[in-house]
Order: structure tokens, then sequence, then C-alpha cells
């Protein structure tokens, strides 16, 4: 079963609108492989979210960074699944790491809002991936194991859903997981996927690394079997997206 190339960027907390009209105009004029070969999503933040979505080329698409986990109200600073949906944006961001450790989203919460998501129609890039204290431990496979293991529990259709891999200790570092290192981890979660869900989602998920990628080590990841894309943090704020965007051929 093919798994389309995935690459998104994800541009955090940063930007301004003269910046964000710089960043739109550079990846508009960037020649990328075809929309059949790889499948391209920005995620700005929030407010500038209409902005990108109507002045980004019509082959590349934008995510949320986040969503709130149950249908929207009295939920103050909150942005929900509804809202995203009522403006077209088709894909969100759950669970990265910095939300996960600095807002101290637990796996549950996370899986909560990965299945509320899903039931509102968005697609969704699940992050997953562990601290350096958890990998210096050993404990790798198992902390991604029982994160994907939460979401698993409380979703039943795997096909809007990518699951990022990012080391927590390789995001905004520097210091990039190895291709090797990349690949015995998205192994051991495709391993562990089609062991707990499917082989046909084992086969079908596109399992994509996060943690440091630039235009200079994405060749080398992309080259590995079970590396199925990106999820690119700093690198895509910079016209070196491009090239990582490339790497899918
Ligand atoms: C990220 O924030 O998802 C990320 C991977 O960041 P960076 O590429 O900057 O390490």
């Amino acid at each position: 079963m093919g798994r389309k190339f995935f690459v998104g960027g994800n541009w955090k907390c940063n930007g301004t609108t003269e910046e964000v009209n710089k960043i739109v105009s550079t990846l508009n004029a960037g020649e990328v492989p075809s929309p059949d070969v790889v499948e391209v999503v920005v995620s700005p933040p929030f407010v500038f979210l209409p902005l990108v979505k109507t002045s980004l080329r019509p082959d590349f698409h934008v995510a949320a960074q986040n969503c709130w986990v149950k249908k929207g109200g009295a939920f103050t600073g909150e942005v929900s699944a509804e809202m995203l949906v009522n403006l077209s944006i088709p894909w969100v961001i759950i669970g990265h790491s910095e939300r996960r450790l600095i807002l101290k989203e637990s796996n549950e919460f996370v899986a909560d809002k990965v299945a509320y998501a899903l039931s509102q129609g968005l697609k969704v890039i699940a992050c997953i991936g562990e601290t350096l204290e958890q990998r210096e431990a050993g404990s790798t496979v198992a902390v991604v194991a029982e994160q994907t293991k939460a979401i698993a529990a409380k979703i039943s259709n795997w096909t809007d859903v990518v699951l990022a891999y990012e080391p927590v200790w390789a995001i905004g570092t520097g210091k990039v997981a190895t291709p090797a290192q990349a690949q015995e981890v998205h192994f051991e979660l495709r391993k562990w996927l089609q062991a707990n869900v499917s082989p046909d989602v084992a086969a079908s998920t596109r399992i994509i690394y996060g943690g440091s990628v630039t235009a200079a080590n994405c060749k080398e990841l992309a080259a590995k079997p079970d590396v199925d894309g990106f999820l690119v943090g700093g690198a895509s704020l910079k016209p070196e997206f491009i090239d990582i965007i490339k790497s899918a051929e």
C-alpha cells in the first residue's frame, strides 16, 4: 500500500503579518514535486490561519497547531474543532511535545483531542516522542507505544491520521536523530500498529519524523523505508523548507 510522502511545517508561535506574507511568497514561488508525490501542510498560529489559507498556493494545505478537546463553549482562550471546520481548515496538529510538556497535556487528553477532531472531520497530525531521559533509560519504544495506545483506544479509523514521531531531545535543539534511530522507532511503531490495530492500518498510516530536520539532513532520513515524511519546525520558516519538500523525490 503506497504511503504518500508528507511534509508539515510547524511555525509554532512565530511571525508577524509581514513575516507570514514573506514566507507564503517564498512557498508560492517554490518548485516542488507534484501533489501526487508529496502532501504539504503548513501550520501557522491560529490568528494567521485565514490569511495563509487565502494567500497560499492551492496545492499546499493548512493546519491549526491545536484545538479544544470537545465542542466549543465556555472555554476561554480555546479554539474549537468546529471553528476550524467552519474556516475550512483541513488539518490540526495535536499532542505536540511543547504542549505535552509545558501545558501538561496527558496521553489521555491528547487522545481525546485526536478523537474529537476526527469526529468533526479534521485530519490530524498526532505527535508522540520520548524525552532524553526516557531514551537514556532505554524506554523509547515503550513510551511511544503508550502514547500511540492511548490514541488507538479512542479512535477506530486511522485514514485521516498522520503519526509524527518527534523525539523531544531533537526538537529545536539542532540534534537530529540519525536515520538509523528514526528508522528503528518508525519500524517499531509500525509493528505496534500491526499487532494492536491492524495490518492494513500499519501499512497505510504515514509515520513522519520531526526534530531538527533541515535541507542538509532530510535526504538521508527520507531514504529510510519507514520514514514517510517530516514535521519541520525551525526550518519551515526558511526557504530551505522547499528543499525539504523536494526530498520526497
Ligand atoms: C517541531 O516543533 O515539531 C519541530 C520538529 O521543531 P524543529 O524542526 O525546530 O526541531
